[in-house]
């Protein structure tokens, strides 16, 4: 069995608030935002990182990435906007299914630096 929990939010296993779908690639809120919008965007064959990652699913998730920062832009208005990713637990990786931040940003008033 697939104990993954962004596997089981693909499936809907558990709920999220899904911000962007198509064939390859699931993007949703973050449960902890950073700021007003934050959202993953997630291949939906598991992959742990980046260093793990099959060329033809990286193009598929970079394919999607102005889709959904569009989207986000959109929805929040933001300024400005961060991706980031993240890979092993030393680099702050906290959930082992491959996924891109998207932050917006808000100028001096989203509290980040
Ligand atoms: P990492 O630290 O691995 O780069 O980021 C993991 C992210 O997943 C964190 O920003 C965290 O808030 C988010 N997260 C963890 N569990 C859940 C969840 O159950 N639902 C959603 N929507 N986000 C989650
Ligand atoms: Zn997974």
């Amino acid at each position: 069995m697939n104990d993954c929990l962004f596997c089981k939010i693909i499936a809907g296993e558990i709920p999220s608030l899904k911000v962007y779908e198509d064939d390859h690639v699931f993007a949703f809120m973050d449960i902890a935002p950073l700021t007003k919008g934050h959202t993953l965007l997630i291949p939906k064959t598991h992959c742990k990182d980046l260093f793990e990652m099959p060329e033809d699913v990286a193009r598929n998730l970079y394919a999607a990435a102005p889709k959904v920062a569009n989207a986000i832009k959109a929805a929040f208005n933001p300024t400005g906007m961060n991706t980031i990713n993240n890979n092993g637990a030393a680099a702050g990786q906290t959930v082992f299914h491959y996924h891109l931040h998207f932050v917006p940003r808000y100028d001096e008033t989203d509290g980040l630096v």
